[in-house]
């Protein structure tokens, strides 16, 4: 049931990666007008929220606010060494659910879909399931 979209995204060590956009291209693509998003990301060190699309600061206050709530601990025993990078997207989650009505996405007028980074650089992968 619904249509599955997959998109590749480069990212950076570290960041909040606005994918609003490509979400509103896939609502359109789907032909959807009554139903629900869902934005997956299907990774352990990065993550996927909501949050304010208009300034930037909080973008990086939130990222400041992670790395003061997790920060790398000598007492970690992950070998990979990035246990920090784990907390950060256990504390966003993997997933976020947005209402589709009239075949737009019901977001408030600050808040977008984010995807955050933890350990990049890397090539990620984000899934949107459309119902
Ligand atoms: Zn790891």
């Amino acid at each position: 049931m619904g249509k599955l979209y997959s998109f590749s995204i480069n990212t950076p060590k570290e960041g909040l990666i606005n994918i609003t956009s490509i979400a509103r291209e896939c609502l359109s693509d789907s032909g959807v007008r009554d139903g629900l998003l869902v934005a997956y990301v299907p990774h352990t060190t990065a993550g996927v929220t909501i949050n304010e699309n208009a300034d930037p600061d909080v973008q990086t206050d939130i990222l400041k606010g992670l790395a003061r709530a997790y920060p790398d601990d000598p007492e970690f025993r992950h070998a990979e060494g990035n246990s920090s990078a784990h907390l950060k997207a256990a504390a966003t989650g993997s997933s976020v659910t947005v209402i589709i009505e009239q075949a737009s996405l019901v977001l408030g007028t600050w808040q977008a879909i984010y995807f955050c980074e933890f350990d990049g650089p890397r090539t990620r992968k984000v899934f949107f399931k459309i119902m």
